[in-house]
């Protein structure tokens, strides 16, 4: 609630907030009391109407019945006419890009340095849609770790960042770094640039991992989309490469996602042990049977099918390899993720942003209700589904006595209107009120 060192550019309402924060600090420590029309906790299916959530010293110490009034000192947040949640996780962004027709170019023209500051601009986006848990599925240059401390150190605004660092790739495959370029300005990258071919390169690409400082690892199983290849869907790891990964994982304490595609690429990585499908577009009967037998989580990022189908309809916005692929995949996705949903496939909810852009990343859910998962499911896969996925559900996740202040508050209800979610007027984290009705 101090005013932070902060390096963006502060909204005159965060600055406002900043300076009351400041005058209550110097009288006494307050705290602050929101009135929320409605609360929806993240695990009960009941909503409760007309509760005061008090939060001091950055957790949750009461909720109770009735619009508490406030102590001299305290700051109230008036959400009378809106919905109460935990803040949403979402489960897959890539917070170091954001897809445009110049990406192509952009690699040869942006510095680390540009790649960096960009990620703090998206960070501050993410965390002001209502977002204030993320994990990063593969950046550039490091990127989203040195963002994920200096987030946790409070030097700048933005969600608890769960980091992959580089994600693993198999020569051409989708997140080989020289994918796409001319042979004359290829290298040949191996574990450390996170390229493996071989049990042995997939084990040090973990270790490397580790020694970069990686929360998380993440590989692609198939081709995809937006890399300079043709194949969108094909099987890029041996069974034996991706179970090497996730052994050597485990010995580090890795969760490990698969971006995969294809159905042969889908179950080599569930058979192979991985904890999350990415994307999932093509998976099959079989495939949905193998994840229910193996726990394996589904994150559909139906926003990067609908995303790389709308940009697919203007001929001239992707490289032309890329085009029929997103005119595939795209719509596909959601018809999977409905088919998914309806056999019973754990799933958390999970946008690739970064293909769409930043900000926008509760679009998800109507594309999810759309699709067929009732809002209050698709609420709790963006809540305590994913927090106890990360091991976090003892801290957030849910609103109750003694989780930590990380809250969202929405306009009417949510459960009528799924869109409520786009339009976040609350946010709150780390005993910080980033944005207020
Ligand atoms: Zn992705």
């Amino acid at each position: 609630m101090i005013a932070r060192r902060r390096a963006s550019a502060a909204t005159r309402v965060r600055l406002a907030i900043s300076v009351l924060a400041l005058t209550a600090a110097s009288a006494a420590p307050a705290a602050t009391l929101i009135h929320a029309g409605r609360l929806i906790d993240g695990i009960s299916d009941a909503v409760k109407t007309n509760q005061t959530v008090v939060v001091d010293g950055g957790k949750i110490t009461a909720i109770e019945s009735g619009f508490r009034a406030p102590g001299p000192n305290d700051r109230v947040v008036d959400l009378k006419n809106g919905t109460l949640l935990p803040g949403f996780f979402d489960m897959h962004v890539h917070l170091s890009s954001e897809y445009s027709k110049n990406s192509e170019i952009e690699e040869y023209k942006l510095n680390e340095a540009d790649v960096a500051i960009n990620s703090v601009v998206y960070a501050d986006r993410t965390l002001l849609a209502g977002f204030t848990t993320v994990r990063d599925l593969g950046d550039e240059f490091l990127v989203t770790i040195a963002l994920r401390n200096a987030i946790s150190a409070h030097k700048v605004p933005g969600p608890r960042i769960v980091a992959a660092g580089k994600a693993i790739a198999t020569t051409g495959g989708h997140a080989d770094p020289t994918n796409g370029w001319a042979h004359r300005f290829q290298h040949d990258p191996g574990p450390d640039e996170g390229v493996v071919n071989s049990v042995d390169d997939a084990r040090k690409a973990v270790r490397q991992r580790y020694k970069d400082g990686s929360d998380t690892i993440k590989i692609t199983a198939t081709g995809g989309v937006l890399s300079i290849a043709k194949n969108g869907s094909n099987p890029q790891f041996t069974e034996e490469e991706v179970r090497a990964v996730v052994q050597t994982a485990r010995d580090y304490g890795f969760k490990v996602a698969a971006h995969a595609h294809g159905a042969e690429g889908i179950k080599r990585a569930i058979r192979g042990g991985v904890d999350s499908i990415e994307h999932g577009t093509f998976m099959d009967d079989e495939a949905m049977k193998l994840m229910k037998e193996h726990g394996t989580f589904y994150v559909p990022t139906l926003s990067a099918g609908e995303w790389v189908f709308h940009q697919a309809q203007d001929p001239n916005f992707f490289p032309a390899i890329v085009r029929p692929k997103a005119l595939t995949v795209g719509p596909q996705i959601q018809q999977t993720f409905a088919k998914a949903y309806k056999a019973g496939v754990k799933i958390m909810f999970g946008t690739d942003t970064g293909v769409s852009a930043h900000g926008q990343n509760a679009h998800e859910f109507k594309l999810m209700v759309d699709a067929g998962m009732p809002p209050m499911e698709a609420i709790k896969a963006a809540t305590s589904v994913p927090a106890k996925f990360l091991d976090l559900d003892d801290r957030t996740g849910s609103i109750a006595v003694g989780k930590l202040g990380e809250l969202v508050g929405v306009p009417g209800d949510p459960l009528k209107d799924i869109t409520a979610t786009e339009h976040v007027v609350f946010v709150m984290k780390d005993d910080t009120v980033y944005k207020a009705p």
